[in-house]
């Protein structure tokens, strides 16, 4: 894709802090992290959104992930990491095409979970209905 900045970074147009590459997958540190050692995980091939990428390439992706945040736990002695997909402008992506982010997580390291809203036995009911009606 001509425009799109993470093709420009696998065609070496512009630079990144390379971790990790194979024929499919490149990983790269995230340029505005949120944690040290933040990193973005991107297929080679361009796709949109995570919901245009064709399922056996996130079949081989998840693995490359896993190792990834292992890499990251060990290396900056991390307690956890979190794995992240923004899908769509409202998820907050702002790049389009489909990335994980791969966060360090520390005990201390104050960063807060996502707010919960409430939740009606009803609504649960009719929502977990009309989301396997859904599932193709
Ligand atoms: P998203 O909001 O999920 O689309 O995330 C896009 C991410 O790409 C952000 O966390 C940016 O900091 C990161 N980013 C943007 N440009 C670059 C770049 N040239 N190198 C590395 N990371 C980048
Ligand atoms: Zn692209």
């Amino acid at each position: 894709m001509k425009d799109c900045i993470f093709c420009k970074i696998i065609k070496g147009e512009i630079p990144c802090h390379k971790i990790y590459e194979d024929d499919n997958f490149l990983a790269f540190l995230d340029i505005q992290p949120i944690a040290k050692g933040h990193t973005l995980i991107i297929p080679k091939k361009h796709y949109n959104t995570f919901e245009e990428t064709p399922s056996d390439l996130l079949e081989k992706i998840m693995p490359v992930i896993q190792k990834i945040g292992i890499a990251l736990k060990k290396s900056l002695a991390a307690d956890g990491f979190n794995i992240g997909l923004n899908n769509g402008q409202a998820a907050g992506q702002l790049i389009l095409h489909t990335h994980f982010h791969v966060i360090p997580r520390f005990n201390d390291d104050g960063l807060h979970t996502w707010p919960s809203v409430k939740c009606t036995e009803e609504e649960f009911k009719q929502i977990t209905e009309s989301i396997k009606a859904k599932i193709k």
